[in-house]
């Protein structure tokens, strides 16, 4: 099933060129969908928001082909980690969003602990001659329901600012 609806999500439009994850504007609605469902079942919801690490020095050091390289590497090691029910988007350059349905808090930051770790330990590949190159990211997670998360909105700032807590506390890591 999973399949088929990333095959239908290629086709429509909505999804990134890039990595063949859903974009923005796809997860948006999904969220809201996804948001609905667990209130009306009394389930849970968990976001992810995962920043790269100093992308930028990879695009300064190794120019924008090899970013986009490691960009679509990364999209690769979240299709190697999550479940056929998560929902995968590349959120904006080198963000990555991934909502895990039915997903309390435990689950949701060893999941995340896993993607960091996952990252941490790849070798991201730049053709024979060259050395691979090594990378880190910063995982934001929010989780429904919790204290003062109503909507979609609660839900994205919850795992930004966590997200803006994970790079302040030193980068490579997962906060909540
Ligand atoms: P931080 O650890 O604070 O997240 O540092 P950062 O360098 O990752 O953060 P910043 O937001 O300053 O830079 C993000 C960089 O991501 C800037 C841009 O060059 C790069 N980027 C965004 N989209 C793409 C893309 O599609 N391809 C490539 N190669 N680079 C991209
Ligand atoms: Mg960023
Ligand atoms: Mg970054």
């Amino acid at each position: 099933e999973n399949a088929c609806n990333r095959a239908r999500v290629l086709k429509s439009g909505l999804s990134d060129y890039l990595t063949g994850w859903h974009t923005r504007r796809y997860l948006n609605s999904r969220l809201r969908e996804e948001l609905a469902r667990a209130k009306r079942r009394g389930g849970s919801l968990s976001c992810l928001m995962i920043d790269l690490d100093h992308f930028k020095r990879v695009n300064d050091s190794y120019g924008h082909l090899v970013g986009d390289d490691v960009l679509r590497d990364v999209g690769q090691l979240l299709l190697a980690t999550i479940r056929g029910s998560d929902i995968v988007a590349r959120y904006g350059g080198e963000e990555f969003l991934v909502l895990l349905p039915e997903t309390e808090e435990v689950g949701a930051v060893s999941f995340a602990e896993r993607i960091r770790a996952a990252i941490d330990e790849y070798a991201f590949a730049r053709g024979s001659e060259l050395p691979p190159l090594k990378l880190t990211a910063s995982i934001g997670v929010a989780v429904f329901p919790a204290a003062r998360i109503e909507n979609v909105e609660d839900l994205f700032s919850r795992a930004d600012g966590a997200l803006y807590r994970a790079k302040a506390d030193g980068r490579n890591r997962v906060r909540q």
